[in-house]
């Protein structure tokens, strides 16, 4: 047997989370938002699992072109649209829906050679300030991709900036009516936290990400743990070597940990260059033989250690739940100060991947 560690996705986990996505806005189509590889859980690995979904949404052309590869004949919604003007060939080919944020973009899709329209996401900026056309140029835009013949359906498109907040999409919101008003558009606004949250902001498209994978768009696991939702993602490893420290003695680099009585230590197969994040500190949960404890000392590039006190019988070989279904990645990374949807994101190459 190899090195311990393993991922394994809970592929109906997946299929469930839709589901509560379905039930939670019941009268939208569904965007699923499958960007940063499936938001690190692998496109390949997972798309076939959401598949009763309406649309994929993503950002990077070899995604696209992987699932239009691998059989999916549905929408496809490139969430920043095209990067160039040479990419919109491809986009022509694949029959992709493009997001439209900029001014050059209008001017490359009046002057490409494509064979059919293409559908635009027309993108307002109402205040998150990344992407997006001011409220009050929507119209003039409106009109200018009316005029264009490469242009098929025109969506209004936003993004919201602090939808976990209860009161975090009204000024939003009122940008987005303003800019709305007189046209007879489709609206996609909605990410998770919307989606789950935000009732008034679903329209015609949700686009949900983070909900999919099992993971909190608050970045609190207990802002979710009522909705229905399953984590997808497991990593898991076993204990390799177990140490006796006595009172006084230190564990790891930087000697950050030092027991203050005899302490029994498990070292476990999992470090940062596993995607575990090294800034966890002593005391991040961890889950040994079915038993919370927590993590001593700093994380290695290969290994961390646990307190073993509280699961005696522990040992070489034993289990270890780093995050999954009894960790929530939501607890591991609120420990680290960051959020779920970066831990899996950064799920390293190295680790094995398994579906169940
Ligand atoms: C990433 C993204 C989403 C999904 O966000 P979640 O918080 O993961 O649900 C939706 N829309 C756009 C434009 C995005 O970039």
């Amino acid at each position: 047997m190899s090195r311990p560690i393993l991922a394994s996705l809970d592929l109906q986990a997946l299929g469930n989370n839709l589901q509560v996505v379905r039930r939670a806005a019941p009268t939208a189509k569904v965007w699923s938002v499958v960007k940063a590889n499936a938001y690190g859980h692998g496109i390949d690995r997972v798309w076939r699992s959401l598949a009763s979904t309406d649309g994929f949404a993503m950002l990077n052309l070899e995604e696209a072109i992987l699932l239009r590869e691998r059989g999916w004949k549905g929408p496809i919604l490139m969430l920043e649209g095209f990067f160039h003007a040479d990419e919109l060939p491809l986009f022509d080919k694949y029959r992709l829906t493009t997001s439209l944020h900029s001014n050059w973009q209008i001017k490359a899709l009046q002057n490409a050679q494509l064979q059919a329209p293409l559908d635009i996401y027309l993108k307002i900026n109402s205040g998150m300030n990344r992407l997006g056309f001011m409220p009050d140029r929507v119209h003039t835009v409106w009109q200018q991709l009316r005029a264009i013949n490469n242009v098929s359906s025109i969506t209004l498109m936003s993004h919201f900036a602090e939808a976990e907040r209860p009161d975090g999409i009204a000024g939003p919101m009122a940008r987005i009516t303003q800019a709305a008003e007189g046209l007879d558009a489709p609206r996609s606004l909605s990410n998770s936290a919307a989606t789950l949250w935000h009732p008034e902001a679903h329209f015609d498209w949700v686009r949900p990400g983070i909900v999919l994978y099992g993971a909190s768009p608050s970045g609190q696991w207990q802002d979710v743990a009522n909705s229905g939702i399953r984590p997808v993602m497991t990593l898991s490893s076993e204990i390799i070597a177990v140490q006796t420290l006595k009172a006084g003695e230190t564990v790891g680099y930087g000697c950050r940990y030092r027991a203050s009585e005899e302490q029994r230590i498990g070292v476990v197969a999992c470090g940062y260059a596993d995607g575990y994040p090294r800034i966890a500190p002593s005391g991040t949960p961890v889950l040994v033989d079915g038993i919370r404890t927590a993590t001593v000392g700093a994380i290695s590039m290969d290994m961390l250690t646990v307190d073993l006190t509280p699961c005696p019988q522990a040992g070489i070989g034993t289990p270890v739940e780093l995050w999954g279904k009894e960790i929530k990645i939501d607890e591991v990374a609120a420990a680290a100060g960051t959020v779920g949807y970066e831990l899996m994101c950064a799920l390293a190459p190295r680790v094995p991947v398994v579906t169940v």
